[in-house]
């Protein structure tokens, strides 16, 4: 299969949620870059939407990436943050009425709280541009609250990052299982 993953946001121009001197872009980075090497390791195709540092806060060349890639799932990487620092754990997004972004979302969801064992905030929908514009199944994982002490030691270490990123591969390999059974010319070619 082809992979789509796009670390969200955009280096310092543009760093998303920042706390303990760390900022999600770079996280978001590392983690993407360990999902790529897993998913290859695979035996699947995978492409970055963005290089490490990029001086861009648009988020429609992320969609067009895929898109134009022709991407068969496209895999958003964030980390959540919220004033009260004891908000934690893993939530993932689908567009509203995607039934393969849902499927999608529920195998991210169980392999990365399973893996991470992170609190299971759950599967959600949201109207997010990259979900709207993706043509393919799409989602949004929150992997964890760079606000929370502990959810912070687990996104800002290299080892656990690498872990988040396995599990991410996990994840599409039980998707991809569980698509074969419904229809078994998706993907024939592989
Ligand atoms: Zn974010």
């Amino acid at each position: 299969m082809k992979i789509c993953i796009d670390p969200g946001h955009s280096g310092p121009f543009e760093p998303g949620a920042c706390a303990g001197g760390f900022n999600e872009a770079d996280i978001n980075w590392y983690i993407a870059k360990f999902a790529m090497a897993e998913l290859k390791y695979r035996g699947h195709q995978a492409l970055l939407t963005r290089g490490k540092k990029i001086d861009n806060d648009e988020l429609a060349f992320r969609a067009e990436c895929a898109n134009e890639w022709q991407a068969d799932l496209f895999i958003s990487i964030h980390c959540n943050s919220a004033a009260r620092i004891e908000a934690d754990g893993t939530e993932t997004y689908y567009y509203p009425g995607s039934r393969w972004g849902e499927q999608l979302a529920r195998c991210i969801q169980f392999c990365m709280t399973d893996a991470m064992l992170t609190e299971d905030r759950g599967v959600k929908t949201a109207d997010f541009q990259v979900l709207r514009e993706t043509l393919c199944p799409a989602v949004l994982v929150e992997c964890g609250f760079l606000s929370n002490p502990l959810d912070r030691e687990m996104l800002t270490d290299s080892l656990e990052q690498w872990r988040m990123g396995a599990a991410i591969a996990v994840a599409v390999e039980d998707f991809q299982k569980i698509r074969k059974k419904f229809n078994p010319l998706a993907f024939a070619d592989e």
